[in-house]
């Protein structure tokens, strides 16, 4: 070999070696080493290690290449082996607010019957002063009990607000101080899509449905001061940090999308925030004015986007059904009625064309499924709707027949997973009449390639949510994988709302937001994923929650040779 020749190999080396590569890219700020890395990226499951310039991801791949990416001040962790996902996308949940100095019942029994309850409301009636809010949580057994009503509440707390809400939230029964306190009178007309049910003579019972509880539930709200809110939002966000998720879809309806933002600005919110607009309604319909002009932030972890209604109720109470109604939860997920008419829904599909917005419904069940699908058909079909990437909250009632027309419109189901174990909590619930209705699918949908992402919309703990997505406990054939499950709580979820080129994956060029895990979620016992937590979370490269748990590393700089 001439010189002449090995000094262009050399040339040739230095162009294409990692040190050169470092001349041209700045090196990176921090990178983690040595882990178990999941990346949603179904090209490259699974790396060591990642580099991080900034706030995004700049290079992945096995420890020993990352490292020669170091400079003198890069921060290193190590990860020790531990298991890191991206981080968690909750794509639906509800960020609430209340006045404080409520007393909230904590009765130990998911399903309380009224003499417990009545036993709880006298005994908190006397640890506040009068007025004091009382609210608990009650399941079927009181729900399914007409003689608990309001001048039941009336008789054990005749001075203090009580509400009893119902697991899913859909219904409550409130007694004369808490109707007051909410501002309804007995003349109060019903609003649109929401219902005050009446005794025979036209009293009001104190029980209300759907849109009249999400109402109240603002006026409540609207009762909060600026100071509450911002504690209760401080807790809710810092615990989200902890488990590891670094985004929450909220759908709005506690806080009007200004007041919102106004608030989390104010925090300012560590993770990132999508606020949806849910909006309410009078007796004149839906409201469709609120959050117009939609509020921008410029803290770059707060967008807003996207505007929610309510398509029906939900199997387990059976939207407006009277509360003593025989049918079981498997018929009202193939009969339940609608909240609105259908005319209703064509014109949401109208908003949603004029305003360029993403639209999302609430259907939990066949009919309004059924529905929601035809008046898509109807406006346009797949030529308008295909890349809308319109969501079906929950899809409980996505049955075989209507897989087919929601993959062509591209609908996006974004499921519930622990509702997936709450219907086998009605009485009326059974084995083989549920799963003959063929609902709550989640394999199908994605044999079909429908994009499904997770949101919690009740515990938050994704990892119980984990667990029950790929355990599916009431049809098992529909579980889907542990990594399935990430990939639509990280990716599909960011699809959701039009940010997968951005984040839900860790790959060079997106966004560093991840969470290192306690444990690895992927080869534990299922019955220990809720255990889980995050030790590390970052958001745009920054970390957020620390653990603590990981060693200290000296900058790649300090190190002794
Ligand atoms: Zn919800």
């Amino acid at each position: 070999m001439n010189s002449g020749l090995l000094k262009t190999c050399a040339i040739f080396f230095l162009a294409f070696s990692p040190v050169a590569v470092k001349s041209q890219q700045p090196a990176p700020d921090v990178i983690l080493l040595n882990g178990k890395i999941f990346t949603s990226d179904a090209a490259h499951p699974y790396v060591q290690a990642l580099a991080i310039r900034g706030e995004r991801i700049t290079a992945t791949g096995d420890s020993a290449k990352i490292r020669t990416l170091a400079g003198p001040h890069t921060k290193e962790i190590d990860l020790g082996g531990r298991t890191v996902i991206p981080g968690i996308n909750d794509a639906h949940n509800h960020l609430t607010i209340f006045p404080s100095g409520r007393i909230d019942l904590e009765l130990n029994n998911p399903d309380p019957a009224w003499p417990e309850m009545k036993a709880a409301i006298a005994a908190a009636v006397l640890k506040g002063p009068k007025g004091t809010f009382i609210r608990g949580d009650i399941a079927w057994k009181i729900f399914r009990d007409p003689a608990v009503n309001r001048s039941a509440l009336d008789e054990i707390a005749p001075n203090n607000p009580v509400i009893l809400e119902t697991l899913t939230n859909h219904a409550w029964i409130l007694n004369s101080a808490a109707l007051a306190r909410a501002g309804i009178r007995e003349s109060q007309p019903d609003p649109a899509g929401g219902r005050y049910e009446r005794s025979p003579d036209g009293r009001l019972t104190g029980v209300i449905r759907e849109y009249a509880v999400f109402n109240v539930e603002r006026t409540f709200s609207d009762q909060t001061s600026e100071a509450d809110a911002l504690a209760k939002l401080h807790r809710t966000l810092s615990a989200a940090a902890k488990w590891g998720i670094t985004t929450i879809q909220d759908m709005s309806n506690d806080l009007p999308p200004e007041r919102c933002v106004a608030l989390l600005e104010k925090l300012p919110t560590p993770i990132r925030v999508r606020v949806m607009r849910m909006p309410g309604t009078t007796p004149a319909g839906r409201d469709i004015q609120e959050g117009r002009p939609v509020p921008r932030s410029s803290n770059p972890l707060i967008t807003v986007s996207g505007t929610k209604w309510m398509l029906d109720g939900v199997p387990l109470e059976g939207t407006f059904a009277p509360r003593d109604d025989p049918a079981t939860v498997a018929y009202f997920v193939l009969h339940e009625q609608l909240t609105f008419p259908e005319t209703e829904i064509a014109a949401m599909l109208q908003e949603s064309r004029h305003d360029h917005d993403q639209l999302l419904v609430h259907v939990s069940a066949y009919p309004a499924t059924a529905a929601m699908l035809n008046a898509m058909k109807s406006a346009g079909g797949t030529q308008v709707w295909a890349k809308q990437r319109v969501r079906f909250e929950h899809g409980d009632g996505l049955t075989p027949e209507l897989i087919p027309l929601a993959n062509e419109l591209g609908i996006v189901v974004v499921q519930n997973p622990t509702h997936l174990a709450a219907v086998r909590m009605s009485p009326s619930f059974d084995n083989d009449l549920w799963e003959g209705t063929k609902a709550q699918p989640l394999r199908s949908l994605l044999a079909a390639g429908i994009p499904v992402a997770l949101g919690s919309d009740g515990p938050t703990n994704p990892y119980l949510n984990i667990m029950l997505a790929s355990l599916h406990p009431d049809r098992p054939s529909e579980a889907i994988t542990r990594e399935q499950a990430v990939i639509a709580y990280t990716l599909t979820s960011a699809y959701a709302e039009f940010a997968e080129k951005d984040k839900g994956s860790l790959e060079p060029g997106k966004l560093a937001d991840l969470a290192v895990l306690s444990q690895d979620i992927f080869s534990v016992d299922a019955s220990d994923l809720p255990k889980t937590e995050s030790v590390l979370t970052m958001v745009g490269g920054k970390i957020v929650y620390d653990g603590k748990v990981i060693p200290p590393t000296p900058r790649a700089g300090d190190r002794k040779r």
